[in-house]
């Protein structure tokens, strides 16, 4: 650890220890099992990049022992949030949420940079997000660079088809806030799929952002603003699906004692002999994001789905680490979103398939602005080959 200067010891010392931060930090007992399944460990090859690195400085913050060090909080920065650390942790770290109560002290202690809490503020608000973003498809290059969300065009607005006859049940479904605007199609897909079994969906009015992002910027008060907000939405709901992978767990933690939360995916998979698919012609590639393989584990049952298309020629890529996306991590650091992703893009391109499933919205589209290869969800391509 580097020498203290000494205002900065005495400062560090005068402020409360954070208590919950080093009882999780504790039980690490520095194994370093999970250096080789951290991506930025494997970009950098240095501690400081792993996480055994990120929890001694959190800890060592945290106790008052190390004032904050611009080298210390950038390395925090770069953590993707990404929990592959998790699973193969033995001492069951909670990483997750040691990072949440990291970064909130950090932007206790300096505001993250602008663009990230504009982009926050911006997430928070679907309807002026999607206002955004519908600018950027009309006006396009012609808009000022400050005004361009650096997104993929977003597709025409698909409506929801009309629920099945006698219906055996409702499924109501997180819609969220960038996915408002890009995932109608797979919101209508979803609702075919689940139609075929008798399943009708509901869209709940108030919902938002489901505050991984806000969490992930530090930014706890607006994370439980977004939560209290999506818990109003689903009262009375006893069922809530999620589409994207990398939002399920905040809406779980959301909506905890009040519905529970299933992955679409696997809530389909249960479905599975209901549902009757058409061949597949030509090479698909499967993309599997991290919070889709490191917490809602969905992975068996999207294969499993999958499986059922006859004639599908799928490839799944090698797990080449993150791509990148990690929510706000592509706008915070481009080049390290776009050297986390580049592995991934040539392990497509050698699959020479045609088409890109990801269940995770960041993922595709930050894959998306990296090929020409259409990125879609795997309930999209379902439901295009339901029968
Ligand atoms: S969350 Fe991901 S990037 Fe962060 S320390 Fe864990 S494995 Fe590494
Ligand atoms: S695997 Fe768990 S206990 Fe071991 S160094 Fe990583 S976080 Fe710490």
């Amino acid at each position: 650890m580097p020498a203290l200067p000494d205002p900065a010891l005495r400062a560090a010392r005068q402020a409360p220890a954070d208590a919950g931060l080093v009882a999780l930090a504790d039980r690490c007992v520095q194994c370093g099992l999970c250096l080789p399944h951290c991506p930025t460990y494997r970009l950098d090859q240095t501690e400081a990049e792993s996480p055994r690195g990120r929890i001694a400085y959190i800890k060592a913050v945290a106790q008052g022992r190390l004032a904050p060090t611009a080298a210390g909080d950038t390395h925090l920065d770069h953590c993707l949030g990404c929990r592959r650390c998790e699973p193969v942790c033995p001492a069951q770290v909670p990483y997750g949420e040691l990072l949440v109560g990291a970064r909130a002290a950090q932007a206790a202690r300096h505001a993250p940079p602008l663009k990230l809490r504009a982009a926050g503020w911006l997430l928070a608000r679907p309807p002026l997000l999607g206002r955004m973003i519908d600018l950027q498809r009309v006006a396009g290059a012609w808009l000022p660079a400050a005004l361009r969300p650096g997104l993929p065009q977003a597709p025409p607005a698909v409506a929801m088809p009309a629920p099945p006859a006698a219906a055996k049940g409702e499924v109501a479904v997180f819609v969220g806030c960038i996915a408002d605007r890009y995932e109608s199609g797979t919101r209508a897909a979803l609702a075919r799929l689940l139609g075929a079994a008798g399943i009708a969906v509901a869209l709940p009015e108030g919902q938002g952002c489901c505050g991984a992002a806000a969490a992930h910027a530090g930014d706890s008060a607006a994370a439980a603003r977004l939560a209290a907000a999506n818990r109003q939405a689903f009262a009375g709901r006893d069922s809530v699906l999620c589409l994207a992978s990398g939002c399920q767990d905040s809406v779980a933690r959301s909506l905890a004692g009040q519905a529970p939360v299933e992955d679409a995916l696997s809530a389909l998979d249960r479905l599975g002999d209901q549902l009757r698919f058409r061949p597949a012609h030509g090479r698909v590639a499967l993309h599997l994001p991290c919070t889709q393989r490191s917490v809602v584990r969905s992975e068996g049952a999207l294969r499993r789905l999958l499986q059922r298309i006859p004639g599908l020629d799928l490839v799944e890529l090698p797990d080449t680490g993150c791509c990148g996306a990690a929510g706000l991590h592509q706008l915070a650091e481009p080049a390290r979103a776009d050297a986390l992703r580049a592995p991934l893009l040539q392990a497509l391109a050698e699959s020479g398939a045609a088409g890109l499933l990801s269940a995770n919205i960041g993922c595709r589209l930050h894959l998306a602005t990296g090929t020409m290869v259409p990125v879609r969800h795997p309930i999209d391509f379902l439901a295009e080959h339901l029968a």
